[in-house]
């Protein structure tokens, strides 16, 4: 029950906002659960819009000072909070385990890929630089110059709940922004040991917040997160349904907004593939972060889709495991070829021409990722060019990793996460023109 206490020690029942850790203003708690078992992990915060304003306010304050340090400053700060995070990994990831109920390999896995993001913006930080222009006038000289845009609102999911917050933060932070995130409600825990080493690390009080709430409380903090005059920008990993909605209520203040939405990844096998190699392509990416089976598979069924293996619970690990599943028989009428799957399974249509193939991948208003296995150079290259998607994995299917630019086209998303591009999202241009020289 006092897990959470005993994996760090952090005071139990609070969140972290303003440098302190705080209850909810209304003194109500929400409790963890770990999906595994259904076993109780601890209890945090059940936080509401008006906790969330007073995060803002904090972030508001502590950005009057962040935004004026040395990008040299916050790179040495990040490191610090990069090399606590890889002494604390194995307690990182089973917390990550606890709450998300992926097996502890993954966890470490995303810990470590987590943990890179907070390394790559460290050194980023020093790399936000300015244009000197040409000016067309003798006496005028022009200058661009990048400034962090303020206040950032960081959403973020289950199934990666804590890369998606490093990610986000990493660059956030490295830019000069600060942040108040909301993690999802299933895991809160991971974002709270966050930031309790990021306080170790010496980032300033009010620079980093983390607002916990249950679902039902979801809405309101996220209408505060995106509407409040205090933010300037929202960054957003989960599912279309919230990015659409967060995007129309940041229409409204005209905010910045970065979205990370859903994907549903065509891997296409060519006749001239290595099968060996494509088949170990095809078992990493659609079997990893083990099991959520959705009724999507049942809607498949019901349709004439044959199940090759799998296909039922693995009650032999529990009530809350699945099978991984091979469907064939698929037709554009079923959930499970237009819609993002979480859960292992693996569905399989046949086709006779590359264009056939490329259509079919297309035919989604997805556009994450796409991979594709081939020997054929030019294939390749006509292929990676004409899938509509923000990224393709060739001959590849682990493609991630901070260096990598992260993100969609069509309703996948907007900005790009990781890379170089990534801290595009938290600073604006301001241009500035010196006259009568
Ligand atoms: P998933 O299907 O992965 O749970 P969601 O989009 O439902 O994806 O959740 C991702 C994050 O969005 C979580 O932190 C969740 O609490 C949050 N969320 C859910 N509804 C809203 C909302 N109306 N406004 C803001 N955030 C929300």
């Amino acid at each position: 029950r006092k897990m959470s206490s005993s994996l760090f020690e952090h005071p139990e029942k609070t969140s972290y906002i303003n440098g302190a850790w705080v209850p909810a203003s209304s003194g109500k708690l929400f409790e963890c659960l770990n999906p595994a078992n259904g076993n109780p992990i601890g209890s945090v915060p059940d936080m509401d819009s008006k906790d969330t304003e007073v995060a803002l306010a904090a972030a508001a304050e502590a950005f009057k000072t962040w935004q004026k340090t040395t990008a040299k400053e916050r790179g040495v700060i990040l490191r610090k909070w990069y090399d606590i995070l890889e002494q604390k990994k194995d307690t990182l990831a089973k917390i990550i385990t606890l709450e998300s109920g992926k097996p502890i390999a993954e966890s470490l896995g995303e810990v470590a890929y987590g943990n890179a993001f907070v390394d790559w913006f460290s050194e980023e930080s020093r790399r936000i630089n300015g244009e000197i222009i040409q000016s067309p006038i003798k006496e005028k000289q022009m200058l661009f110059v990048k400034q962090p845009i303020g206040v950032v609102s960081l959403i973020t999911p289950w199934n990666f709940p804590y890369a998606m917050i490093t990610r986000k933060a990493g660059a956030a932070l490295a830019a000069g922004c600060t942040c108040v995130i909301k993690p999802a409600e299933d895991t809160p825990i991971t974002a709270l040991a966050l930031a309790y080493y990021a306080h170790q690390a010496g980032i300033p009080k009010g620079v980093l917040n983390v607002v916990t709430c249950d679902r039902s409380n979801a809405p309101q903090i996220g209408k505060t997160l995106s509407t409040s005059p205090i933010v300037a920008g929202l960054s957003f990993t989960g599912s279309t349904e919230v990015g659409k909605l967060l995007y129309q209520q940041c229409s409204t203040g005209v905010k910045r907004i970065g979205l990370e939405l859903g994907g549903n990844a065509p891997f296409i096998v060519f006749e001239n593939a290595d099968l060996n190699m494509a088949t170990d392509g095809a078992i990493a990416l659609k079997f990893r972060n083990c099991g959520q089976v959705s009724r999507i598979l049942a809607d498949a069924k019901e349709k004439g889709a044959k199940i090759v293996c799998g296909g039922k619970p693995a009650s032999h690990l529990g009530e809350l495991f699945f099978e991984p599943t091979l469907i064939t028989g698929i037709t554009p009428g079923m959930a499970c070829y237009s819609e993002e799957i979480f859960g292992p399974l693996a569905i399989c249509i046949p086709f006779k021409t590359e264009d056939e193939a490329v259509t079919i991948a297309n035919s989604t208003r997805r556009g994450l990722a796409g991979y594709f296995y081939t020997s054929d150079i030019s294939q390749a290259w006509r292929v990676a060019r004409d899938l509509e998607v923000g990224m393709v994995g060739i001959n590849e299917s682990l493609i991630t990793s901070a260096e990598a630019a992260f993100g969609g086209i069509k309703e996948s998303g907007l900005g790009r996460e990781g890379s170089s591009h990534g801290i595009e999202e938290y600073v604006y241009i301001k241009y500035l023109c010196f006259g009568n020289l």
